[in-house]
């Protein structure tokens, strides 16, 4: 069911199998699983998921490629709720483990909020991240382009960029190393620094060996029309024509609730192991926040392991069965 605030108040002190922070494909994906095993489950999601900010989904198996990521997040939502999972929009602010379950603490409405504490045997860390983005006096301009010909993932849209003249955007000399990788689709690239940063001279050495054009003027905004960027126009006025463009500046992770639990990570990212259990017995980690490929089609596959091995700890936990039983939301 989706919750509102009025259906919260006729709910008390429910005790879920399992939270899922976080409503896009890897959550989701979790979320059917789960209410297929008749584990309870909850899924609470703030909105503006990167499987939302995708325009296309090029690459998964059984969905045409021109698929928009709303289109799926849609698409699992519904099947989740017709398999009587709840859901409620929320962000999720802080988590407690408290030895049997976990107390979740959630803010619920932008404006005028409340706050609700939700308890859950389980928890999934669906959460995944965000990309940062060129930061130019009016981002409108940026939202403009971003997850249409601008991209951000080369695994998504190398193939989209094969011998397209493309601007490489970073935010450190590290960041403009997806260049490399990015020769394999096209020997046609601009690097932007964007005046944020120095380049060493080794680097400026490889970089011409590659034949890469190297920029580092700052940039006044992107040019283009119905959401196709054509090329960037610079501080003194100079226009870089460009067919795509590539973001490379990092993420923000989104795991700010799992700062008062001892968890293991690299970089950002959660390790887990095969089923994705982090180093938490109780917590999973699934999708873009987990250690992997950044790829839906992970994504869901990840929501599918934690969710089965969810079920296989509380069946051998309860040792009998479930169906004919009461669900133990309340
Ligand atoms: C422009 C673009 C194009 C892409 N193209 C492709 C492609 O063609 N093929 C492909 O396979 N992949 C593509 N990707 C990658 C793909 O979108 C991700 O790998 C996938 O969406 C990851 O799913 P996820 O569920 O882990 O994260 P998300 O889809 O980001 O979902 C996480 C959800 O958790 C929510 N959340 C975060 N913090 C909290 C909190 N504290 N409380 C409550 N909710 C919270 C977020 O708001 C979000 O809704 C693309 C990505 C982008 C940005």
């Amino acid at each position: 069911m989706q919750l509102t605030k009025q259906l919260l108040d006729q709910r008390t002190d429910p005790l879920y199998d399992v939270l899922v922070v976080g409503g896009g494909a890897a959550g989701l994906s979790a979320g059917i699983y789960l209410q297929r095993y008749l584990l309870s489950t909850l899924i609470i999601d703030k909105g503006k998921a990167r499987s939302f900010w995708m325009q296309e989904l090029h690459n998964y198996l059984g969905l045409a490629p021109d698929t928009p990521g709303r289109e799926v997040l849609k698409q699992g939502k519904d099947h989740f709720l017709s398999l009587e999972g709840d859901h409620l929009n929320g962000y999720v602010e802080d988590v407690v483990d408290e030895g049997d379950s976990f107390a979740v603490r959630v803010r619920i409405g932008r404006s005028n909020p409340t706050y609700r504490v939700f308890r859950s045997r389980y928890l999934i860390a669906a959460s995944g991240v965000i990309d940062h983005l060129p930061q130019l006096a009016d981002m409108r301009n940026v939202f403009d382009y971003a997850g249409h010909n601008l991209h951000v993932c080369l695994i998504c849209d190398g193939y989209e960029m094969r011998d397209q003249r493309t601007g490489v955007f970073g935010n450190s000399e590290g960041s403009l190393e997806v260049a490399f990788p990015l020769e394999w689709f096209t020997p046609h690239i601009t690097l932007f620094t964007n005046g944020a940063f120095a380049v060493s001279d080794e680097f400026r050495d490889r970089i011409s060996a590659h034949g890469f054009t190297l920029e580092e003027r700052p940039i006044v905004r992107f040019l283009g029309e119905n959401h196709r960027m054509s090329g960037v126009e610079l501080a003194d006025g100079t226009v870089v024509e460009l067919d795509m463009g590539l973001v490379s500046m990092g993420s923000k992770y989104h795991a700010d609730y799992l700062q008062g639990l001892d968890l293991e990570y690299q970089g950002g990212n959660l390790v887990t192991d095969d089923m994705n259990r982090t180093t938490h017995p109780r917590i999973f980690a699934v999708g873009d926040l987990k250690v992997g490929m950044n790829q839906v089609i992970i994504a869901a596959a990840d929501g599918a392991k934690a969710a089965t091995q969810i079920w296989r700890d509380i069946r051998r936990q309860e040792g009998h069965r479930r169906a004919g039983t009461e669900r133990k939301v309340a």
